[in-house]
Parts: structure tokens; sequence; C-alpha cells
């Protein structure tokens, strides 16, 4: 214990002094300033390297060599930079340096509901920052990599942690360098100088990028390999994915406020959830087997792209701005990364509560036999993995947790008290409804229980048995019934776990692309373009087939399973937890809520069809409004791409579809306040006599409006209204 106390009391001044010279190499003005930086880091570096030629096999030899080499860095060191210093400006006090500069640049102004991050205060550093060179720069970055990993080398050996001397040359090399990069001396100085060199620049760093920096330095912190201890593995895996999900929620709302940012932004972004996608992955294989590999190259990939980030710190802001909706492949890679990471961490956290015997109770097929059936093997190994995953107890939680932070922010912006509650609701029917009650109050017999166990149809919790009809029917019963009284709302909207995921402010905000994506715009409107058509068959067919295929099985009157799998049960799981999750991540190229507007969810395509013939419709207080609206803010609100609403309106004075799913965002957009929900409730009140006539209903003064481009202002108790756009 005490020498881990001195070996720390030598590291973190190590730490400290590193992030210093990283800040002096960032504010360097002259070659000379990065020379006195060079030399340093390389004689820390030669330090260090001493210090592990001795370690590794202590005698006079090993000291001689140790020593050797540190004078050999030192002297000539020494003459580099006596060739190019000129006192004073390397040992300038960094205030000193920082009010220079800030006598010596515009004042920017940027903020960051404007797109760009919100500097705080100095601009970029001009022509200085151009003299310096781009292998100045990588050298700086290599060299402190390289003293961390030499000091981490050091320690590991000093604190006498095992490392692997025998063996060929790159068993030697890859064990040597995850055990000292996995190592607590690698990864807590590297967050050290992460967070140090991040504070030392907290005046010429964007705010913003300070707290994803300091975020990044927390999830950094929780690294599983760190610390040699059971107890550390689980908790560092639970609190560094809080602490990832946490910086998820931040760049969600971060791009859901900012459409217009620059190109550094949207590079950093993507960079950093490919890393953290490999991270996650590489922690994942660290636990399953033992190697670290994966995992130290993302830890690397994660330092370099923060040291080049502060090493170019001005383009944040500089560099041209752009709408990240206006590039569906940053928008699909950047969403793709974050699904990455987000299934191993469920993953992981799977495996940190069940142990082990969470993956190895994963049915496999083994992949024998003919061509043919090792492909099917293939595909059946490849889904069953999947869908574990993804539909596991623990990653629909931590994905809960993220989505349901949107939805939050969501009801925080929404109009319509009808909305909020609606919203509200969906978090408590995520939670209660999705995950406590079938996961963890009737996981056993959930099977027995209809609309709770069955809440995605035929195949939600196994065969279509003799067992299960009542509960099976019973489910189809109870929500066709809830769909023609209010709606396929209480599915789609509601119920399903697909409201909690699309109705957030960031995924609520792509629902332009239903408009400008090429299969988005084949999709718009309550018609049924042959895409439509064709999905929705497939979808039908293919649950009725597996329905009486799974039936004729549990009866005995065929054996047909799908490598042991019920075949229902293998097709819920396609659907559900693959298929519908490769949809949500496509939203750049389909546009939101594909579920509906694709027709690929039969239990969705159940719920729209009994709903196109129930009680539920929107409606208009007055035709008249829509057909002098110029607008038609509820056509572009709407996250299924109902494009067909104001003429329906304008036509009939409502609308029915059996795509519209009463998410309600046309009704909050629609600036005259003049769309309501019709369902039965509006039906009770009007056949006992109450609120027949919706259009005498006061008017709530109102504002503005939301998903629309002009400013209005609506008076309360009349129809009287003031629109800044329409004389
Ligand atoms: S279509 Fe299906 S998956 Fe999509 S929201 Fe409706 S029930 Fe859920
Ligand atoms: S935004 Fe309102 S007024 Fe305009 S078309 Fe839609 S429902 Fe009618």
């Amino acid at each position: 214990m005490l020498q881990l106390f001195w070996l720390w009391a030598i590291a973190l001044p190590m730490a400290i002094l590193t992030a210093w010279l990283v800040k002096r190499s960032i504010l360097a003005k002259t070659p000379a300033d990065d020379a006195l930086v060079l030399y340093l880091l390389v004689t820390m570096a030669s330090m260090f390297g001493g210090a592990v030629i001795y370690l590794l096999a202590p005698s006079v030899t090993s000291l001689v060599e140790a020593v050797g080499i540190n004078t050999i860095f030192m002297m000539g060191g020494i003459i580099f930079v006596l060739r190019y210093w000129e006192p004073p400006s390397p040992f300038l006090l960094a205030s000193e340096v920082s009010r220079d500069e800030e006598t010596e640049v515009a004042e920017p102004a940027p903020s960051s509901r404007s797109g760009t991050f919100d500097t705080g205060s100095k601009a970029s550093l001009g022509e200085t920052e151009k003299q310096h060179t781009i292998v100045s720069r990588a050298a700086v970055i290599a060299l402190v990599l390289l003293n961390e990993f030499l000091m981490g080398w050091t320690f590991v050996l000093a604190s006498g942690s095992t490392v692997i001397t025998t063996g060929s040359f790159s068993q030697v090399a890859i064990s040597t360098f995850d055990t000292v990069v996995g190592s607590q001396w690698f990864i807590f100085t590297m967050v050290a100088e992460m967070a140090l060199s991040a504070y030392l620049l907290r005046n010429d760093l964007p705010r913003n990028f300070l707290v994803i920096i300091l975020s990044q330095s927390i999830v950094m912190f929780f690294a599983p390999t760190a610390i040699n201890n059971p107890s550390w593995v689980p908790a560092s895996v639970a609190l560094g994915s809080a602490a990832m999900i946490a910086l998820l929620i931040y760049m969600y709302e971060y791009l859901f406020k900012n459409r217009m940012i620059t190109r550094t932004i949207r590079g950093y972004f993507v960079a950093l959830l490919t890393a953290y996608a490999l991270m996650m992955a590489g922690i994942f294989i660290w636990m399953v087997q033992g190697s670290a590999l994966l995992f130290v190259l993302s830890i690397l990939g994660e330092m370099v792209l923060y040291f080049s980030l502060i090493f170019t710190r001005s383009n944040t802001n500089s560099s041209k701005t752009r709408s990240w909706m206006s590039d569906p492949w940053w928008v699909f890679t950047f969403m793709a990364m974050t699904f990455i990471a987000e299934f191993f961490m469920g993953a992981l956290i799977d495996i940190v509560y069940y142990g082990k015997g969470f993956l190895s109770g994963i049915s496999l097929a083994p992949i024998a036999g003919s061509i043919p059936t090792q492909i099917g093997a293939i595909f059946y190994d490849f889904i069953s993995y999947f869908g574990t995953v993804t539909g596991s107890s623990w990653f629909l939680i931590m994905m809960g947790a993220e989505m349901g932070a949107l939805v939050v922010f969501k009801i925080r912006i929404t109009r319509e008290l009808e909305t909020k509650i609606r919203l509200v609701l969906v978090i408590v029917a995520y939670f209660i409804y999705s995950i406590f009650l079938p996961s963890f109050v009737f996981s056993s017999n959930v099977a027995k229980i209809p609309f709770l166990g069955w809440s995605m149809g035929v195949g939600t919790a196994g065969a279509v048995a003799p067992v299960f009809l009542g509960a099976i029917l019973g489910t189809y019963l109870i929500t066709g019934s809830l769909s023609f009284l209010f709606g396929a709302r209480q599915t789609c909207s509601l119920f399903c776990t697909a409201a909690l995921m699309y109705q957030g402010t960031f995924p609520d905000s792509m629902k332009e692309f239903n408009r400008t994506s090429k299969f988005g715009k084949k999709l718009l409107t309550s018609r049924m373009s042959s895409l439509y058509k064709i999905v929705a068959t497939l979808a039908i067919v293919s649950m009725i087939i597996a329905a009486t295929i799974s039936y004729l099985n549990s009866v005995g009157i065929i054996n047909f399973t799908f490598f042991g799998t019920d075949v229902s049960y293998f097709l819920y799981v396609f659907y559900f937890n693959f298929l519908w999750y490769i949809i949500f991540i496509s939203i750049p190229f389909v546009g939101t809520y594909g579920c509906v507007t694709t027709g690929m969810c039969h239990i969705g395509l159940f719920n729209q069809f009994v709903s196109r013939f129930g009680l539920f419709k929107l409606k208009v207080k007055d035709p008249q409004q829509c057909v002098s609206c110029a607008t038609k803010d509820c056509a572009k609100a709407c996250p299924v791409g109902l494009t067909d609403l104001p003429g329906s309106f304008i036509s009939s004075g409502q609308f029915r579809s059996h795509k519209c799913i009463g998410v309600g965002d046309c009704v909050s957009a629609c600036p005259y306040q003049n769309e309501y929900f019709y369902d039965v409730r509006t039906w009770l009140r009007e056949k006992i006599g109450r609120g027949k006539n919706e259009t005498q209903l006061p008017r709530l003064p109102v504002i503005g409006n939301i998903g629309g481009s002009a400013s209005f202002q609506i008076r309360s108790g009349t129809d009287e209204l003031k629109d800044s756009s329409h004389p």
C-alpha cells in the first residue's frame, strides 16, 4: 500500500507536468517554444525508458545502460533547444501568455445556439497557429503517448504486476502492451492529463467541448481493466456505462438544439462514438475472452482524438458550418456507432448482472452440414446473439434511460396538455409495462398473461401452443378494443417501446427525413405505395405462416423448428429485436417511425387496421382555417409523414388514416389550435351533451408555434387571430 502511495506520488506530478507541457505546446508561438516542449517530453521518455530497461533486468549493466540513454537524450536535447531557444517566451506564466493573446486576437461571438461551440474567450490563433507544422503537433501527441506508455510500464514493473516475458516476440509485445495500457498507471494518468489539460485550457476551449472532455475523462476513469479487483469490474462497467449514457444524452441534446454545426464538431462526434463503439466491444471481448487488445487500442484512439482536438481547437468554430441534417451518411454513422456502443454496453451489463451464463445460455446452432445449412446456421446464430442482447432487460433499461431523458426534454417543450400526459405515460409504460412487470415480476409465467406477455402479438413470449392460445387471443382482443376506442396510438404511441425511441427530442427532430430521404418520400401520405404493400404483405403472411407452423409443431402434427427454436418466436426476434433497430438507425434513409411507414410490424398493422374503422380520428374546428393556412405545419410535424392531413381537413374537416398513430405532434404544431383529437372520450361527451361543439371551446393564449416558420398570436376566447405572415 505504501509502495502504491509513493508510486502515485511520482505519477501525479508527472501527469501535471505533461498536462502543462501540452498547454505550452498549444500556446507555443515560435519553433523555439515547440523545441523546448519536445525536449522536455523526450527527456521524460528517456528517463522512463531507462527505468524500464533497469527494472526488466536489474543489474549494474542495465543501470549503466539506463543512465547512458538518459544522458544521450538530455545532452542531445539541450543542444537542439539551444539551437532554437530565444528566452523568455516559453517561460512566461500561463496567465501572462493568456493575457498577451487576449489582447492580440479578436473576441469571437459564437453561441451554442447558433450551431458552433461557445468558445468562452480567445478566438483562433490565426497566423501563429498556422506556423506550427502538423509534424510538430503529431510529435507532441506521439511523445505524450510514448511517455505515458513508458511511465505506465515503469510503474507496472515497480508495483510487481505480472508481465509475461516468455513466449514469441509478438506474444510478449502484445501482452506487455495490453497490460501497460490497460493498467491504472496508464489509464488514471491519462485521465488526469486529459482533465488537467482541459482545465488549463478552459479559457481557450469551447465550453461545450469542456463538458464533453470532462465526461470523456469520467468514462475513461471507469476502465474495468485498470484495477485488478473483483468488485471493480462490475462497479466500473455500471458507472462507466452511466457516464457514457449521460454524455450521449448531452450530445443528442446538443444536436437537437443546433442544426448548424462545424465540420470539426461533426468529425469529432463521429470519431468519438467510433472510439466508444470499439471501446465497448473491446471490454466485451476482454470480459469474455480475456484479450484487452481492442480495448487498449480504443483508449489510444480516444487519446489521439482528444489531443488532435485541443491542438486544432480553433477549428471548432472557424470551420464551415452546415446542417447535420443535410448529411444523411453522417447521421447514419453517428447513430450506427451509438448503437454499436450501446449494444455492447447492454451485453456487458447483462453479463455483470446475470454472469457469463447469460452468453452461454444463448441457443446457437452448430455450423456444419451442407452449405445452405451452414448459411442458415450462421444467420440463426447471428440473429440469436443479436436478439438476445437487444431483447434483454438491461439493454432495454439502459436504452430506456437514454431515450427516456430525451422524451423528458420533449415534454418540457410540448404545448398540448394531452400530448404532455401521453409522453409521461410513454415513459411509465416503457419501464413498467415493457420492462419491470414482464422481466422482474412475471418473468416465469408472463406467457400466460394476455397483453402484457404478448405485447408484439404472435411470437412474443413463445410458441403458438394450446396452453397459450387464450393469452394470445386475449391480447388481440384487448389491443384491438383499445385501438377501436382510442386508435392505434394506444400501441404505437404509448405501450410499444417504439414510442419512447422515436419521440424524444433528437429522434423526433429527424422527421424531416420522411420528406427528404429517397425511401421516406415513397412512403409519404396515407396512400399504400407498392413498397408499403409488399412489406406489409410479407409481414402479415410471414406471421400467419409462422403461427401455423408453430401451432402444428406444438400439437405434434409436424416436427419443424428453426435450428431448435420455435418458428414464430424466431420471427418475433428477427422483426423486433433485429430488423426494428436496423430501421431505427436508418432514419436518415427511411424517415422516422419506419416500422409504421414501411408496414413491417404485424401487430402495428393489426391495430392500425382496427383503428381505421374505430372512433379515433383527427378533426379541425374550422376547415376554412386550413384553406387560408399558409404553413400547413400539421403536415410538417407528422413523424409518420402523413402530408395529406391538410387536404383531408379542407375537404371533410377530419382525417382518418390507417397509418395515423395519434402521436399528436400535428395538433401541437397547428399555429391556430384548429386541430384536435377525437376518440371515445369525445364521442361520449357528445353523447351525453357536453362538448358537442368543439369549435365553441375557449382557446388558450399562445404565442409562437412548434415546428412552424411563422409567428402567430392567438387571443383567448374567440376566433380572433393575428398572423404576422398573413394580412
Ligand atoms: S408499428 Fe409496431 S413497432 Fe412500430 S410503433 Fe407500432 S406497434 Fe410499435
Ligand atoms: S396547421 Fe392547422 S390550420 Fe394549418 S392545415 Fe394544419 S390543421 Fe389546418
